[in-house]
């Protein structure tokens, strides 16, 4: 199984258009230590031929392009995306499939949950169905794609959309949340954007993993805070943190898996080369996703 990034930012991506934070400074800048990133995405294939992308970000159009295996062959109309796999409805997790939508052959997986979404908002209704066939998909149920992958979709602890919200409430409400488990050839990735707390019932589900491309948002759960971009903290957006006693970087120190951090958003330290905090998490054992970055399994 070949796994691809396609965008290793969190939601706003690295730079984000409206941020002056020191770490975006620098990438606008164009600082070879502060790559770009664009938002949370990845692709799987089974042949290298035929590729699934797991998570519709914003910047699909961008990543697409970016990419030549994604590139259809000269002179057909036939593109290598042949399904996207839903995880999440957030805008940063489903407003890429508007860019899908030229009269494009597709499979879409995704639980009922975001399905409603897409069926409850119109503009996703130019979304053809007579080509872009819709699967529902239940958590905990292994589905053969049709492309050599199979799906199961994992739930994690989250929280709901932040357009669905009560915006007066201090505290997140806890929902559950989703990750993707594509199995091919005997080996297995994990695609885990968003997890609000690694339980034991998480370790038990990621420990399937060979690959794990897990929830890197924050590194300190009041990072955006402490930088003056927001009042918000990781704990409130429904992502633990990779530091402190309950952070992903010692929660997950014993599982099998490669582990790669993505989803990271714009003020996490990690995502500078020249960073303690990069220093840190590669002395532990992890990565830092990047646009491009690329795993044969
Ligand atoms: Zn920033």
């Amino acid at each position: 199984m070949q796994c691809l990034v396609l965008g290793a930012a969190a939601g706003g991506g690295f730079p984000q258009w409206n941020c002056g934070c020191s770490l975006c400074v620098r990438a606008r800048a164009g600082d070879p230590a502060a790559r770009p990133r664009t938002q949370a995405s990845a692709a799987v294939s089974a042949d290298g031929g035929q590729w699934l992308i797991i998570g519709a970000s914003p910047d699909m159009r961008q990543q697409i392009l970016a990419n030549d295996v994604l590139a259809p062959p000269p002179g057909t109309r036939a593109s290598p995306v042949v399904g996207v796999v839903l995880i999440s409805a957030d805008i940063d997790g489903i407003a890429g499939m508007l860019v899908l939508r030229e009269q494009q052959r597709l499979r879409v997986f995704a639980p009922a949950s975001i399905l409603k979404v897409m069926a409850a908002n119109g503009v996703f209704a130019s979304l053809d169905p007579a080509l872009v066939e819709r699967v529902e998909i239940a958590a905990g149920v292994p589905v053969e794609t049709g492309f050599g992958v199979s799906l199961t979709l994992l739930e994690m602890p989250g929280k709901i959309p932040l357009y669905q919200e009560n915006r007066s409430l201090a505290v997140a409400e806890p929902a559950i949340t989703y990750a993707a488990q594509l199995e091919s050839g005997g080996k297995t990735c994990i695609v885990a954007p968003a997890c609000a707390d690694v339980n034991d019932a998480v370790l038990r589900q990621l420990s399937a993993a060979d690959l794990l491309l897990f929830d890197g948002t924050l590194f300190t759960d009041d990072e955006m805070v402490q930088a003056g971009v927001g009042q918000k903290t990781g704990k409130r957006m429904g992502h633990v943190s990779v530091s402190g006693p309950d952070g992903s970087l010692a929660r997950l120190a014993k599982l099998p898996a490669r582990k790669i951090f993505f989803h990271i958003n714009n003020t996490n330290p990690m995502l500078l080369e020249d960073s303690a905090e990069r220093r840190q998490v590669e002395a532990a054992g992890y990565e830092v996703a990047f646009d491009g970055m690329r795993f044969s399994l």
